[in-house]
């Protein structure tokens, strides 16, 4: 694999290793094992955006750990638990799609919102704040969830719809097939 060097100012290829780091994050020293580039040629350190943002994750998770925050992994498994886009999690949630896309990336979650995200692995206070926030949702999003939650348990259809009908005013079908006039 080749990456531009800064140091060289050239493409060279790159040696990978897996380095234990020592950050201070906000006060609290965090230790990990990340991932470091460096140039074959001159043995410095190459500057990599995606390895960045996972090295911060990783990072960042320590931080989180050690101040008895979710991590990161952990509220994208909130969400995937769900089998929710970040879109439609956010909606729920009322953050903002790009707070909790920095959540998800590494970004340190004030406490309330960790707190939040923590009750929202009950399954029923998930469906409390789904039912209150579902005016919020698109057709689309709202039988996704639905399909989830309520599929082995639909309660028995109940309703009733009225069709004109040749000499009585109207005739109700009901849902077992049966058909009975009005005031019968
Ligand atoms: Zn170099």
């Amino acid at each position: 694999m080749k990456k531009y060097c800064g140091s060289c100012e050239a493409s060279h290829e790159v040696v990978v290793s897996n380095d234990v780091r020592e950050y201070k994050i906000k006060e609290t020293n965090v230790s990990a094992r990340i991932t470091i580039l460096k140039c074959a040629y001159c043995g410095n350190e190459i500057y990599d955006k995606a390895n960045e943002i996972e090295n911060d994750i990783i990072l960042f998770d320590e931080y989180k750990k050690k101040n008895n925050l979710l991590t990161s992994r952990e509220i994208i498994e909130i969400r995937q638990k769900y089998g929710l886009s970040q879109a439609t999690f956010s909606k729920i949630l009322g953050f903002g799609l790009k707070t909790i896309t920095r959540y998800e990336n590494g970004s340190i979650q004030d406490s309330t919102h960790d707190s939040f995200l923590r009750l929202l692995r009950e399954e029923n206070n998930f469906i409390l704040l789904w039912t209150i926030k579902k005016h919020t949702l698109t057709e689309s999003e709202i039988s996704k969830i639905q399909s989830k939650f309520f599929k082995q348990d639909v309660p028995s259809i109940d309703y009733e719809f009225k069709e004109p009908c040749y000499n009585k005013p109207y005739v109700t079908i009901t849902t077992n097939g049966g058909y009975g006039y009005d005031g019968h």
